[in-house]
Protein backbone atom coordinates (compact mmCIF):
# COMPACT_ATOMS: atom_id res chain seq x y z
CA UNK A 1 0.00 0.00 0.00
CA UNK A 2 1.75 3.04 -0.84
CA UNK A 3 -0.63 6.19 0.88
CA UNK A 4 0.20 9.48 0.02
CA UNK A 5 0.13 12.57 2.43
CA UNK A 6 -3.10 14.91 1.09
CA UNK A 7 -2.62 18.26 -0.53
CA UNK A 8 -5.35 20.50 1.71
CA UNK A 9 -6.59 24.05 0.39
CA UNK A 10 -4.15 26.81 0.40
CA UNK A 11 -1.43 24.87 -1.13
CA UNK A 12 -0.57 26.32 -5.03
CA UNK A 13 -0.75 22.71 -6.47
CA UNK A 14 -4.30 22.51 -6.54
CA UNK A 15 -4.95 25.69 -8.46
CA UNK A 16 -2.53 24.71 -11.31
CA UNK A 17 -3.73 23.37 -14.25
CA UNK A 18 -2.47 20.15 -14.07
CA UNK A 19 -0.18 18.66 -17.22
CA UNK A 20 -1.35 15.72 -19.56
CA UNK A 21 0.53 12.50 -19.32
CA UNK A 22 2.76 11.61 -21.93
CA UNK A 23 3.22 7.73 -21.27
CA UNK A 24 1.93 5.85 -19.38
CA UNK A 25 4.79 4.24 -17.71
CA UNK A 26 5.15 2.06 -14.46
CA UNK A 27 5.64 5.55 -12.41
CA UNK A 28 2.05 6.69 -13.59
CA UNK A 29 0.69 3.08 -12.80
CA UNK A 30 2.30 3.37 -9.56
CA UNK A 31 1.11 6.78 -8.87
CA UNK A 32 -3.02 5.56 -9.83
CA UNK A 33 -2.39 2.34 -7.26
CA UNK A 34 -0.99 4.75 -4.65
CA UNK A 35 -4.28 7.07 -5.51
CA UNK A 36 -6.83 4.41 -5.03
CA UNK A 37 -5.03 3.18 -1.63
CA UNK A 38 -5.33 6.91 -0.42
CA UNK A 39 -8.43 7.25 -1.55
CA UNK A 40 -9.73 4.04 0.72
CA UNK A 41 -7.65 5.14 3.87
CA UNK A 42 -9.37 8.27 3.70
CA UNK A 43 -12.52 6.89 3.06
CA UNK A 44 -13.14 9.46 -0.21
CA UNK A 45 -15.04 8.64 -3.30
CA UNK A 46 -12.72 10.41 -5.48
CA UNK A 47 -9.23 12.09 -6.03
CA UNK A 48 -7.49 13.87 -7.84
CA UNK A 49 -3.37 13.80 -8.54
CA UNK A 50 -2.61 17.30 -7.47
CA UNK A 51 -4.48 16.58 -4.66
CA UNK A 52 -1.22 14.17 -3.31
CA UNK A 53 0.43 16.74 -4.93
CA UNK A 54 0.99 15.65 -8.29
CA UNK A 55 0.00 18.21 -11.26
CA UNK A 56 -0.36 15.35 -13.93
CA UNK A 57 -4.06 14.58 -15.11
CA UNK A 58 -5.19 11.40 -13.48
CA UNK A 59 -7.93 10.48 -11.48
CA UNK A 60 -9.35 7.58 -9.80
CA UNK A 61 -12.84 7.13 -8.31
CA UNK A 62 -15.08 4.51 -6.54
CA UNK A 63 -18.49 5.52 -6.23
CA UNK A 64 -19.41 2.29 -4.92
CA UNK A 65 -17.04 -0.07 -2.79
CA UNK A 66 -14.92 -2.42 -5.75
CA UNK A 67 -15.86 -0.46 -8.54
CA UNK A 68 -12.52 1.43 -9.32
CA UNK A 69 -12.26 3.75 -12.23
CA UNK A 70 -8.50 5.41 -12.88
CA UNK A 71 -8.52 7.73 -15.60
CA UNK A 72 -6.26 9.53 -17.10
CA UNK A 73 -5.75 12.31 -19.31
CA UNK A 74 -9.72 12.47 -19.06
CA UNK A 75 -12.03 15.10 -20.39
CA UNK A 76 -15.97 15.67 -20.11
CA UNK A 77 -17.13 15.17 -24.19
CA UNK A 78 -20.73 15.92 -23.60
CA UNK A 79 -23.15 16.98 -20.27
CA UNK A 80 -26.81 16.76 -20.01
CA UNK A 81 -29.02 18.51 -17.87
CA UNK A 82 -28.42 19.88 -14.58
CA UNK A 83 -28.74 18.25 -10.77
CA UNK A 84 -27.98 19.95 -7.12
CA UNK A 85 -26.54 17.93 -4.45
CA UNK A 86 -24.44 17.92 -1.37
CA UNK A 87 -20.65 17.57 -2.20
CA UNK A 88 -17.63 17.55 0.57
CA UNK A 89 -13.62 17.27 -0.98
CA UNK A 90 -10.97 15.39 1.44
CA UNK A 91 -8.68 18.87 0.37
CA UNK A 92 -10.95 20.94 2.11
CA UNK A 93 -12.20 18.58 5.47
CA UNK A 94 -14.75 19.25 6.92
CA UNK A 95 -16.86 21.46 4.23
CA UNK A 96 -19.39 20.73 2.61
CA UNK A 97 -21.42 22.37 0.02
CA UNK A 98 -24.65 22.35 -2.63
CA UNK A 99 -23.03 22.35 -6.15
CA UNK A 100 -25.10 22.02 -9.30
CA UNK A 101 -23.58 19.46 -11.55
CA UNK A 102 -24.39 17.82 -15.03
CA UNK A 103 -26.77 14.77 -14.38
CA UNK A 104 -25.43 12.46 -17.15
CA UNK A 105 -21.41 13.49 -18.98
CA UNK A 106 -19.68 11.40 -21.02
CA UNK A 107 -16.17 11.46 -20.15
CA UNK A 108 -12.82 10.43 -22.51
CA UNK A 109 -9.59 9.62 -21.72
CA UNK A 110 -7.05 6.64 -21.03
CA UNK A 111 -6.96 3.60 -18.86
CA UNK A 112 -3.28 2.10 -17.62
CA UNK A 113 -2.91 -0.22 -20.40
CA UNK A 114 -3.04 2.94 -22.54
CA UNK A 115 -6.43 2.28 -23.88
CA UNK A 116 -9.51 5.22 -24.56
CA UNK A 117 -11.91 5.05 -22.86
CA UNK A 118 -15.74 6.19 -23.14
CA UNK A 119 -17.63 6.64 -20.13
CA UNK A 120 -21.08 7.21 -19.54
CA UNK A 121 -21.80 8.22 -16.35
CA UNK A 122 -24.98 9.14 -14.60
CA UNK A 123 -25.55 10.15 -10.86
CA UNK A 124 -22.62 9.81 -7.84
CA UNK A 125 -20.22 9.03 -10.22
CA UNK A 126 -21.19 11.82 -13.04
CA UNK A 127 -20.63 13.96 -9.70
CA UNK A 128 -17.54 12.60 -9.55
CA UNK A 129 -15.87 12.97 -12.11
CA UNK A 130 -16.92 16.22 -12.75
CA UNK A 131 -15.80 17.57 -9.65
CA UNK A 132 -12.36 15.00 -9.69
CA UNK A 133 -11.79 17.21 -13.69
CA UNK A 134 -11.71 20.24 -12.09
CA UNK A 135 -9.18 19.59 -9.56
CA UNK A 136 -7.18 19.02 -12.62
CA UNK A 137 -8.15 22.56 -13.78
CA UNK A 138 -7.36 24.19 -10.55
CA UNK A 139 -11.07 24.63 -9.83
CA UNK A 140 -12.52 23.24 -6.55
CA UNK A 141 -16.11 22.95 -5.46
CA UNK A 142 -16.19 25.14 -3.01
CA UNK A 143 -15.86 27.90 -6.30
CA UNK A 144 -18.83 26.30 -7.21
CA UNK A 145 -21.26 25.89 -4.18
CA UNK A 146 -24.38 27.80 -4.59
CA UNK A 147 -24.38 27.05 -0.53
CA UNK A 148 -22.25 25.60 1.95
CA UNK A 149 -23.98 23.49 4.62
CA UNK A 150 -23.83 24.95 8.39
CA UNK A 151 -22.23 22.59 11.00
CA UNK A 152 -25.46 21.35 12.65
CA UNK A 153 -26.33 20.38 8.90
CA UNK A 154 -23.59 18.64 8.31
CA UNK A 155 -24.00 16.70 11.70
CA UNK A 156 -27.25 15.38 10.21
CA UNK A 157 -25.54 14.56 7.28
CA UNK A 158 -23.38 12.24 9.16
ZN1 LIG B 1 -11.99 17.30 -4.26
Amino acid sequence: MGIRNLIEAGDPVLRYPAGKVKNIDGVIKRILQDMVDTMNQAEGIGLAAPQVGISKQIIVAEPVKGEVVKLINPKISNMEGQESGIEGCLSIPGVYGEVIRAKQVMVEGLDENEDLVHLEAEGMLARILQHEIDHLNGVLFTDKATRLLDPDEIKAEG
